[in-house]
């Protein structure tokens, strides 16, 4: 066998190589990423790296020797620039080439850049990488008193970061442009519960308010908001959702359809070639269309398949997509995709710090947000997983033991 060369070093990644070894890929694995660390552990990033609880070598997704031991190459700090898939090669940043038999696209996704005047300011910072966390923190200036940050964007990212950053005793204002934060994603309780959460432990959060400029001279010192308010800051942060990587894949000719477009079994339109992760789009089985889910679950299932179909096989590996997200002492756990809901359901106490929200569409359940519930998110799981819907009765009386509907 020739070889797979496996294009980005992170979730997808890391486990395509060692997922490709199982299946029986006998060939050489080169895994190119063009930021200079093996892959890691991405989510703790606004999280407990933030917060500096956690080091980069705890983040690492698996030790090196793993990947020595199954004989997985790395060529990092290098970008593939080019995909010949005529010759079957790739053009590589230094100007070396390589061939391939098969090849992986795992290029992920990158921060949706905002065209605002003075996002090149020093101090300016988006949030994807560790080198974004390490700029972050030493930009704070703690010279004056507490360091001052403005986040840009109030969906789980940038609500994440203001959590870790207010540990830190940063004065945190978080801007959002909707209505409520979180509002492309959730209920309207989960973003009220956010909000206070966040009020209570001292973060200023305004909806409503968008971002007319970023001032400051060659460092950023103010945020100038639409609302005509000014406000100081060391650091700016935006979190404005992401866009896939997929220029290399449509320089190639492949199929685009938000994302690099494949099949169920993660190929592209090359059948050399499969693509997973957040760079990827595909129809999901359970979901009923076509989606570009943007979470480490789906990058480590999709490159299960992956690996399958380039071993010849066909691994059918649709689950619900899961999700979570770490704010402060609040564990949310989202179990299934919410997208075309038409009712929602509280059960417990939202005023508590751990209650569950229920979507559905008609008598069907959809997905379940979870705060500080993880029994009943293993329940949520197993409902959908089995396709039981739960009525509203049985959802809203705590009393009412779910598991009982599994039996
Ligand atoms: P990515 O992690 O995006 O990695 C792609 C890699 O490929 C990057 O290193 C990129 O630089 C590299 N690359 C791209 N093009 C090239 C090229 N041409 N040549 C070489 N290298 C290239 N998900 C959750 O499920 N739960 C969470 O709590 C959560 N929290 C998150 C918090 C933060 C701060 C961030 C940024 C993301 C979070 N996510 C979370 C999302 C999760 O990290 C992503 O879904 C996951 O990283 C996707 O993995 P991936 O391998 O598809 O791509």
């Amino acid at each position: 066998q020739g070889n797979c060369i496996v294009i980005g070093a992170s979730h997808a990644a890391a486990q395509l190589a060692p997922s490709l070894r199982q299946e029986g890929w006998e060939g050489r694995i080169i895994i190119i990423g063009d930021e200079p660390h093996a892959p890691y552990h991405r989510p703790p990033l606004s999280k407990t790296f933030l917060s500096g609880e956690k080091t980069l070598e705890q983040l690492l997704i698996r030790p090196l020797a793993a990947y020595d031991k199954i004989d997985a190459e790395f060529m990092l700090g290098r970008r593939v620039e080019k995909i010949d898939r005529a010759q079957k090669t790739v053009l590589l940043d230094n100007g070396e080439t390589l061939d391939y038999e098969k090849l992986a696209l795992c290029t992920g996704s990158r921060p949706r850049q905002i065209p605002l005047p003075g996002v090149d300011l020093k101090g300016v910072h988006y949030l994807r990488t560790v080198a974004d966390i390490e700029g972050i923190r030493g930009d704070l200036d703690t010279s004056k008193g507490p360091a001052k940050v403005v986040i840009i964007g109030g969906g789980y990212i940038g609500l994440e970061t203001a959590a870790a950053l207010n540990k830190l005793g940063v004065e945190v204002t978080v801007l959002e442009m909707m209505d409520r934060i979180l509002q492309r994603v959730t209920a309207p309780v989960i973003s009220e519960f956010y909000h206070r959460v966040h009020s209570e432990a001292g973060v200023n959060i305004q909806t409503g308010i968008g971002v007319d400029a970023i001032l400051g001279e060659n460092q950023v010192h103010s945020v100038q908001c639409s609302n005509g308010e000014t406000l100081d800051a060391d650091v700016v942060i935006i979190g404005a959702g992401i866009v896939p990587n997929i220029e290399l894949a449509e320089a190639a000719g492949l199929d685009i359809d938000n994302g690099i477009a494949v099949n169920a079994y993660a190929q592209t339109s090359d059948p050399d070639i499969v693509a997973a992760g957040d760079c990827s789009s595909y129809p999901h089985k359970l979901i009923g269309s076509r989606v570009r889910l943007e979470s480490v679950p789906n990058a480590t299932e999709q490159a299960k398949t992956a690996a399958a179909s380039i071993c010849g096989k066909q691994l059918d590996n649709h689950t619900h997509p899961w999700f979570w997200s770490d704010q402060y002492d609040i564990k949310l756990q989202i179990a299934g995709f919410n997208m075309g809901y038409d009712t929602v359901l509280v059960r417990g106490d939202e005023s508590s710090r751990s209650f569950s929200v229920w979507y559905f569409k008609g008598d069907q359940l959809l997905a379940a947000d979870c705060i500080n519930q993880a029994k009943e998110f293993m329940q949520a799981k197993q409902l959908l997983a089995k396709g039981i819907n739960p009525s509203p009765g049985h959802v809203r009386d705590t009393d009412f033991d779910l598991k009982s509907l599994l039996a």
